[in-house]
């Protein structure tokens, strides 16, 4: 089946990323080979995973035996928690560059600010060299919340390219969206299905946009997201779902189905919070 390719933004350091992609969050490490390969045949080429998820090697061993030129792919991991810190990031980084089987990532992100710990900027400086070094294109950070943002502008060089945050119709961050969108951060939502946790796909707002698309419920959110300007990084290791959550690029939510889906009740993080998470 042949869909159309997804776009590509334009990052605040210059370079590119497709709008979506998949995230590996809880496959299995022995089905993410296979996974990631199927993905990459329907199209997919970002790929977002985590040294805390335990299958970076399985990414990499799709990388490197779909025959797809590296420059085409884009890869991301993040730093873990217990690996904050500037000699623990250097160190950290090496590792999971080695586990991917890669010369660099085109992504690398602090997972969790992580307050308590207070080693986000020591570990942000450590990323900063990191990507002064080449091998990570570009850097990041994920669940940074506005003080936490603020605190990095203020102490620190360079800009992250994108804060990857949760975002759904139920959980929409909007204080957190406008400082990001106002330093010209982007934002990459996670759990953007709402980890199935939350009946997103059930709701009226949801299901009639499907039905006047002719589309499933889950195209439907992944479209508001992309219409949002959000990166987006669904998560299947269902071949089908795989080609259902990538086909989002050949029909468009009116402004009242946006604006309907956009004042959905918020229930709060299907997530943790990251003021409390270390
Ligand atoms: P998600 O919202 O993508 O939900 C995934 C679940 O939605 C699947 O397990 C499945 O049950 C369901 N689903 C997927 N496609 C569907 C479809 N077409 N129809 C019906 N149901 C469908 O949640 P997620 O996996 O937590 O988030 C996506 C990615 O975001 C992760 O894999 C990971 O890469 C990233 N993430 C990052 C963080 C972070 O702290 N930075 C945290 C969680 C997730």
């Amino acid at each position: 089946m042949s869909v159309p390719p997804v776009p590509v933004l334009t990052l605040n350091d210059g370079r590119t990323i497709p709008q979506l992609g998949l995230g590996v969050f809880k496959i299995d490490p022995s089905e993410t080979t296979q996974v990631v390969l199927d993905a990459f045949e329907l199209g997919y080429r970002h790929i977002d995973t985590a040294r805390i998820y335990n299958n970076e090697e399985g990414v990499g061993q799709a990388v490197a035996s779909s025959g797809i030129p590296r420059e085409d792919l884009f890869i991301t991991t993040k730093l873990w928690n217990d690996d904050q810190g500037t000699d623990t990031a250097f160190a950290a980084f090496e590792k999971s560059l080695e586990r991917l089987g890669l010369d660099y990532v085109d992504l690398y992100l602090v997972h969790w600010p992580c307050p308590a710990k207070n080693l986000y900027v020591e570990s942000w400086q450590a990323l900063e060299k990191i990507r002064a070094s080449g091998r990570a294109r570009s850097i990041g950070v994920s669940n940074f919340l506005v003080p936490h943002l603020e605190r990095l502008l203020k102490e620190t060089h360079i800009v992250p390219v994108v804060d990857q945050i949760e975002s759904h119709p139920a959980h929409q961050q909007p204080a957190t969206e406008a400082f990001a969108t106002a330093h010209s951060i982007a934002v990459e939502s996670w759990g953007p299905l709402g980890q199935g946790k939350y009946p997103l796909l059930e709701l009226p707002q949801v299901t009639s946009a499907a039905a006047a698309h002719d589309r499933s419920p889950a195209q439907v959110v992944l479209r508001w997201h992309i219409q949002r300007g959000h990166i987006v990084l669904p998560k299947s290791s269902q071949r089908a779902r795989l080609a259902e959550n990538i086909s989002v690029f050949d029909f468009e939510l009116s402004e009242n189905e946006m604006a309907a889906i956009t004042a959905v009740e918020s229930v709060g993080r299907v997530g943790s919070n990251p003021n409390e998470m270390n």
